[in-house]
């Protein structure tokens, strides 16, 4: 099957046949191009994604909320459950905490935007496996590029080695600018709200990398 083809079933969900001796996991991974795709096309081709068995359990995926034209881009780990109930990242007591947040920052949910590594909840709160990671790529990667945001603020481990390449702790990711991707956006690294509510010793590190991040969004720092 042509790429362009393989790339309109997916976009509109359709479940593609693999010829047998084909590695199916392989292929489904290196062949789904979103660079492409407008915003509503992306919609689409995540709401029929079925890319990794997460499709199964899901009540819905998550695709984001918020501004596509936002300066910030918040990244996440994937939806728990209230997420998944809801469609919305971010809703539980964790996203309160991010509202707040967001509020210190002058921004809201609905002037940043706001998505995660995974739009599918992985069962019982478990972190994402890297291949669910990977299967989900084009379409947190399609997002950054529509976006163009100002900078990118990764909220947690999974999102920060994700987006860094990197199986380094959070501690060391914190309190530098990195880049991503091709367009080189910024990245700065900070705790997850979930652990900021386990250890709220640690806002006030929390809060020197929103003060960067949102030197970045000013263009004080690259
Ligand atoms: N935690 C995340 O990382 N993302 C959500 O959407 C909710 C909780």
């Amino acid at each position: 099957m042509d790429s362009r083809r393989a790339r309109y079933l997916d976009a509109m969900g359709v479940t593609r046949w693999v010829p047998r001796g084909q590695s199916s996991m392989k292929d489904a991974v290196a062949d789904l191009r979103t660079d492409e795709l407008d915003w509503e096309d992306l919609r689409r081709a995540v709401a029929g994604c079925q890319r990794c068995p997460l499709h199964q359990s899901r009540t819905q995926p998550v695709f984001g909320v918020g501004n596509p034209s936002a300066d910030w881009l918040i990244i996440g780990e994937a939806p728990g459950a209230e997420e998944d109930r809801l469609g919305e990242p971010f809703v539980g007591r964790a996203g309160k905490l991010l509202d707040e947040m967001l509020k210190a920052l002058g921004e809201s949910r609905e002037t940043a935007y706001i998505a995660n590594v995974l739009k599918c909840r992985p069962p019982n709160n478990r972190d994402p496996s890297p291949e669910e990671a990977e299967r989900c790529a084009p379409y947190l990667d399609r997002q950054i590029a529509l976006i163009r945001p100002r900078v990118i603020l990764a909220v947690g481990r999974i999102a920060a080695q994700r987006l860094l390449g990197s199986d380094a702790p959070l501690g060391r990711m914190r309190g530098q600018v990195f880049h991503y991707g091709p367009n080189r956006i910024p990245v700065v690294v900070t705790y997850h709200p979930a652990y900021l509510l386990r250890r709220p010793g640690e806002k006030g590190k929390s809060w020197r990398d929103l003060l960067l991040a949102a030197r970045v969004v000013k263009g004080a720092v690259k």
